[in-house]
């Protein structure tokens, strides 16, 4: 194994997962919904197949349709301007913009600043580029993980080449303020950084709004955002997700790209292009529908005796093992399936700084109602 990878071995979610097909537990690991996605999209992809649309290789950059319509959905929701020729690139998930985009905006010895708790593909990312990671920690505050904007700024050095941001924020749920944002906007612009920022639970927002970064004065320049359709369509095993961001960015995330996948997807690409124009009903109902899964998850594991962070985004919920007289999240972790028969994540694997992680365990909630009372009721047995 290249040195750079030494000590990435299975992904956390592979491994639960695993463990929860091998013990028959309930699921709450990793991050997928167990109910498909709109039934129009569906159709649309089995049209695209049937009519030879997106079987042999698409566009390298996408097909124009879906181009389009990513540029017409950051208009529609933002008001952001992107040219769907040279400001947006289709990318087989976020899995893969995340990647290309480090590989291609990474030198070795560069340093990058991402917020811990950190979704892990990005610090294997950030190791394949040879670049240094300088974690950030979100602090528990007052029921949520909170940034501390001097904590951000220290840890800006003369290496420092890009902040790597996410929001909102998995695992925590925290959904990064408008004014969290402008200090990431100060920051990078008095130091000349670049950012990548990971906003694929763009739509899932319960409190406050979601604010691209790109959208704040001055950032648009320095910007490659990144969603997909897995999460906002429920449609994981599609693996379509796209960037955008100013020609130059965008061009060289391309590079990388191309001699990663080139292409992936061309069928569901085509879906996809429909699905990001479904009318706002579509999108309050999704909001809407995971917003009771979480009031029913997070209200369970309180009763259940966690101590619980309400997300303010995103479909996972972040619990506090410690009123449960338990300080070790991995232990609990692993013994969860055996002991009660659900499988739920170790926030510690998302951590340099393993012991602030320690005692934070992380249960998704995008699954059936049934299935979630099901596993509150078990927990309850703890
Ligand atoms: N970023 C974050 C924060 C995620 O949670 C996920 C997946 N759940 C991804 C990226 C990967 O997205 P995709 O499945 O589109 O590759
Ligand atoms: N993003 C999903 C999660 O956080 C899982 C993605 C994966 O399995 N790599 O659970």
């Amino acid at each position: 194994l290249n040195r750079n990878l030494a000590g990435f071995g299975t992904t956390v979610f592979a491994e639960m997962s695993a463990l929860a097909q091998r013990t028959g537990a309930i699921n709450l690991g990793q991050g997928f919904p167990d109910t498909d996605g709109p039934e129009a999209v569906r159709e649309a992809a089995v049209r695209a197949l049937r009519d030879g649309r997106g079987n042999q290789y698409p566009p390298g950059p996408g097909v124009p349709e879906l181009r389009r319509a990513v540029a017409d959905h950051q208009h529609r929701w933002y008001g952001t301007e992107y040219d769907p020729d040279s400001e947006v690139l289709v990318t087989a998930g976020a899995t893969e913009a995340i990647a290309a985009a480090l590989l291609a905006l990474v030198e070795p010895g560069d340093e990058v600043i991402a917020l811990e708790p950190y979704y892990d593909s990005y610090a294997a990312c950030i190791a394949m580029a040879g670049g240094t990671r300088v974690p950030v920690t979100l602090r528990p505050s007052d029921g949520a993980f909170v940034l501390d904007p001097d904590e951000l700024r220290a840890a800006v050095t003369p290496r420092t080449r890009l902040i790597l941001l996410n929001t909102p924020h998995n695992p925590t749920g925290t959904v990064l303020t408008r004014e969290e944002l402008a200090v990431v906007a100060t920051i990078a612009q008095e130091h000349d950084l670049l950012v990548v920022t990971d906003e694929v639970y763009e739509h899932l927002v319960f409190e406050g709004e979601h604010v691209p970064l790109a959208s704040l004065p001055g950032m648009r320049e320095r910007t490659v955002t990144i969603s997909s359709a897995g999460k906002t369509f429920s449609f994981t095993g599609w693996k379509i997700g796209w960037i955008t961001g100013p020609p130059e960015l965008v061009t060289a995330v391309r590079t990388a790209k191309q001699f990663l996948t080139y292409v992936s997807g061309g069928p569901f690409q085509y879906a996809v292009a429909e699905a990001l124009r479904l009318p706002g009903s579509y999108f309050r109902g999704f909001l809407e529908d995971l917003r009771g899964k979480r009031d029913l998850l997070a209200t369970g594991l309180a009763e259940a005796g966690f101590g619980v962070f309400r997300p303010q985004g995103t479909y996972f919920v972040t619990a506090d093992i410690r009123p449960l007289g338990r300080t070790n999240g991995v232990a609990f972790c692993r013994a969860l399936p055996e002991r009660v028969g659900v499988v739920a994540i170790p926030n510690a694997v998302f951590y340099d700084h393993a012991d602030a992680g320690a005692p934070f365990v992380r249960f998704a909630f995008c699954k059936r109602p049934e299935v979630l009372a099901e596993a509150v009721a078990r927990l309850k047995a703890l």
